[in-house]
Formats: structure tokens, sequence, C-alpha cells
């Protein structure tokens, strides 16, 4: 397999302009695996004209949309044939089991090609109620050149949440992933070209954030920038946008998720064990991880007696291997971070229930122990800072308005749960936490056909379902005198 790590401009593999490159390491075992174009903001610039020119003369963005559907269709097709090279480029390039970029990622992607291609010539415009001497046409525009920069933990399916619903509507788009995990970005935009997009509407720019990254953000001539990515870097693309164009930004961030399990649920089992499967999927390192479970006293102890059991089934294994269940951390540097989280958590206080430890260093690779703190009290660190690794924080309350009040005691709001089979109980909660995602006695539902994203510092905006469309159009208004 040739593995690409050139940037992909104006349909052309490229590499920087300053000829830079960095190495693009596998958290395997610490092999290299290519060197990938370190783009700066000259490279940037290129990448926006391109998509620019092809936006302007209306290669993509003036097609039916029946015509835009065939190609997206087209490449969601050719996804699916690629799977096994595409998932192999994710686990290699990230560390998540190959089972799961098989089943979950790379068919997920094609899904959400498939979804917006068919979705988009549904969408009819609006005539507005007006007086009938006029005609008032309420239409939606293509952004023009929209910015995707993503995080590392989903690489591709993250990029096709923002890609597919942006040339869905038309428009040119400039892709920045991760500089952790950039190879199945440039091998998609590689993909979208055979299945018919024109050269200059999906280009990859690679690089590090501070550099392409807020060349991206500061950029006079794109007109939208949308961000998945860590609280903390989306309040740098809030100010890149104030400080430059007034971009319109759309924002995918952080969480720490809360997890509620109260008496009234009739299967404390099942419920623990599920909430030690969606804590430790994917190593914990996901936006939803519902790494803050809040258990009411009088069940606290048979959960954590579950939960640690459950998480002795999630052993650190090879990723290539099929049957492994939880693979590696994304990097080095990564690792470090999650580590110093046992630290932290046991200085404030936390019971170390299960793990805590960094195992098969001798494989070169980065793999964490799934690890359970127990006594875990809100207001500790481990309680409200993202993780973004196995992690797990046990925080027993008396009863449900605890619970609640403790849930939102966070600066994040991307999802939360409750177990519980009283229906007031659950009614409530889903209006009172404060939250973009609400499970009621589930954790694992996931379906294009609902919008996901976050309240407070977790977000703006929403990707995925027909709402996204929202995010890359402009609602025109145009008057019509009629007569005289
Ligand atoms: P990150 O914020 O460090 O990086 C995300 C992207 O921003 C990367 O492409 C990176 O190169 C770029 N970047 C980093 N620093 C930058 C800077 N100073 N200026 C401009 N760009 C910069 O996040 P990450 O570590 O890649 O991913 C983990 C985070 O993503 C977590 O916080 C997780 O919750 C979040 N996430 C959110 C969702 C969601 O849908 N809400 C989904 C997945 C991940």
């Amino acid at each position: 397999m040739c593995i690409r790590g050139q940037a992909l401009i104006d349909g052309q593999f490229v590499d920087a302009l300053s000829e830079r490159s960095f190495a693009s390491v596998s958290p395997i075992d610490g092999a290299t695996l290519t060197q990938v174009a370190d783009c700066g903001p000259e490279d940037v610039d290129l990448a926006v004209a391109a998509a620019r020119r092809a936006f302007a003369d209306g290669r993509w963005a003036k097609r039916a949309p029946a015509e835009r559907k065939t190609v997206l269709c087209r490449l969601a097709e050719l996804v699916r044939a690629h799977r096994d090279e595409l998932a192999l480029l994710e686990t290699l390039d990230m560390g998540k089991p190959i089972s799961d970029s098989t089943s979950i990622d790379v068919r997920a992607v094609a899904n959400c090609f498939a979804w917006y291609g068919e979705a988009i010539d549904k969408i009819y415009d609006e005539i507005a109620p007006t007086p009938s001497d006029t005609l008032a046409l309420v239409t939606r525009e293509p952004l023009g050149v929209v910015a995707a920069v993503v995080p590392w933990n989903f690489p591709m399916l993250m990029a096709s949440w923002k890609v597919a619903p942006a040339l869905a509507t038309g428009n040119s788009v400039v892709l920045k992933p991760s500089e952790k995990s950039s190879l199945t970005a440039i091998r998609l935009a590689e993909l979208a070209l055979e299945a018919g997009v024109p050269q200059g509407v999906f280009n990859v720019v690679t690089g590090w954030g501070p550099d392409t990254g807020q060349a991206l953000g500061r950029h006079m001539d794109v007109d939208g920038l949308f961000f998945t990515g860590s609280t903390q870097v989306g309040r740098h693309y809030m100010q890149y946008a104030a400080q430059s164009n007034l971009k319109k930004i759309g924002l995918e961030l952080g969480g720490k998720s809360p997890n509620i399990i109260l008496s009234s649920y009739r299967d404390i089992r099942h419920a623990a064990e599920t909430s030690a499967n969606s804590a430790f999927f994917n190593q914990g390192e996901m936006c939803t991880c519902p790494s803050r479970l809040i258990v009411e006293e009088s069940v606290h102890d048979e959960v954590v007696e579950v939960l640690v059991a459950r998480s002795k089934a999630f052993v650190p294994g090879h990723p290539l291997d099929p049957a492994t269940q939880f693979g590696a951390m994304v990097d080095e540097s990564h690792t470090t971070r999650v580590m110093e989280f046992v630290a932290v958590a046991e200085a404030d206080g936390a019971r170390l229930a299960i793990g805590g430890r960094r195992v098969c260093e001798e494989s070169g690779g980065c793999f964490i122990e799934p690890t359970i703190f127990d006594e875990v009290r809100n207001d500790m660190r481990i309680a409200q800072e993202e993780v973004f690794g196995p992690m797990l924080s046990v925080i027993p309350v008396k009863d449900v308005d605890e619970a609640i009040h403790v849930a939102n005691d966070s600066p994040f709001g991307l999802a939360s749960s409750i177990w519980t089979d009283d229906l007031s109980t659950a009614h409530r909660a889903s209006r009172e936490l404060r939250a973009g995602l609400t499970y009621v006695n589930c954790y694992d539902c996931d379906d294009m056909t609902v919008p996901f994203g976050g309240f407070k510092e977790s977000g703006i905006g929403r990707d995925k379902s027909l709402h996204a469309l929202d995010k890359y159009t402009e609602l025109k208004t145009t008057w019509i005198r009629l007569g005289q």
C-alpha cells in the first residue's frame, strides 16, 4: 500500500512550498509511516485560491443537486470498496482497533456521504406568504469557501460530518486534518476526485494547528470555518474569525459527560456494563465519553463491582489483531498527558479502583489500561477536566436531585444520560440535563438523522442530520414586485 502524505491542492498532490514535512508515527509501535507535508500560510493561500476559483466558476456549486447527489453517492461506494485499505490506514495512524475502523468508522463515513447525497435533491426552498403584488423567495445559498479543521479521534468520520454536507450544498472545501492523523483525509479527497468531485472543490492541507489551522482561521477569503476539537482551541477559532473577516464559525468541542445510574432502573448490571463499554470505547478518546458516572448511593457498590469486572474485558491489545477491543492511545504526548491525571486524581483524594498504569511499553507503542476512580467529588480535576482517555470517575450521590445538580455542574454540555424506569424522572432529566444529547436507558444510540453537538462550552451549532445544512448555507431573500 502506498501511503501518501502530500497535501491535495487543486486536484494535485503537492509538497509544502517550504519543502518541510513531519513524520507520521504510528502509536502501535513507534514506526514512521510516511512524511506528511507541513503546510504553511503560503500553501493555505494556494488551497483557498483554488477553492475560490472552483466556487466562482460554478463547476460544482452550479451543478444540479441531483448531479451532486450522484457524485456523493459514488464517493460513498468508493469508500465502501476501499474499506479495508481505509480502515488499515486509520488504525495504523491513530491506534484504534481494526475491528472498529472497519465496522464503525469506514461504514459511517460511507453512510454519511450517501445520506447527504441522497438528501440534497429532496430539499425545497421557500416562498414567503407576502402580499399578492410581491413574491419573496427564501433560498439557501452555499457559503462559498468552507474550511474544516478536525481532530484525530475519528479522523475520517469527523471530516465527513463536515465535508459531506458542505459539498452537498455546493461549497468548495479546504480540509485540515489533525497533524496526529492526516492519512485518511488525504486518501478520502483522492477518492472524491475519482468519484467526480471536480479539481479544486475538495482540497486538503496538512500541518500543525498553530500554523496551518491558524492560517485558515485568519484567512480573509474563507467564508466559513467549521471546527471539531478541544474547547481550548475552539476559543482560538472564535478569535481568528473576530480578528479577520468575521467568517461564520461552527464549533464541536469537548465534553465531560455525566451518566446517572439510579436505583429505580430495573437492571443495574446492564446499566453498569453498558456504561463501562461506552467509557472505554475508542480507548476513552471520545468527545461523548460518559466519563462521570453519577450513581445513587444505594446501588453504588453493585455498580462499582460490575464496572471493575467489565473493565477487565478491555485488555490493551495490538490494534491490527481483529480480536482486539481496546487499542493504542493516539501518540506519546497524549499518553503522557492522560497518565498525569492518575497522580492528579489520587492527590485530590479519589480512590483508584482498577487500572492506572501504562502497559506494553516493550512494544514501542502507547497503551494505557482502563482506569476507574471511585469516591470522586465533582469539584476534583478528574471530574471537571476532559481527560480524553480511558479514565472513568464514579461520583456517589444521595438522590436524583443531587444527581442532576452534579451532572450540570460542569462547563461542558455535550452528552448526558440517565438510567431509570420512572417515566417522570426520565422526562424531568431529559429537560433538566443541560446537554445537546440525553440518553435514557442507553448510551450507544447513533444515527445520521439526528443532530449532534453541545450546549455551553461544548460548542456552537450541530453536525449530522438536515440541521447541519444550516451551517453550510446562508439564507437569501429575493423580493420580486409583480406588475405595477
Ligand atoms: P485539538 O483542539 O487539540 O485539535 C483539533 C484541531 O485543531 C487539529 O486539527 C489541530 O491541528 C488544530 N489546532 C490545534 N491547536 C491549534 C491552534 N492553536 N490554532 C489552530 N488550530 C489548532 O483537539 P484534538 O486533541 O485533536 O481532539 C480532541 C478534542 O476534540 C477533545 O476535546 C474532544 O472532545 C474533541 N472532539 C469533539 C467532538 C464533537 O463533535 N463535539 C468530536 C470529536 C472530538
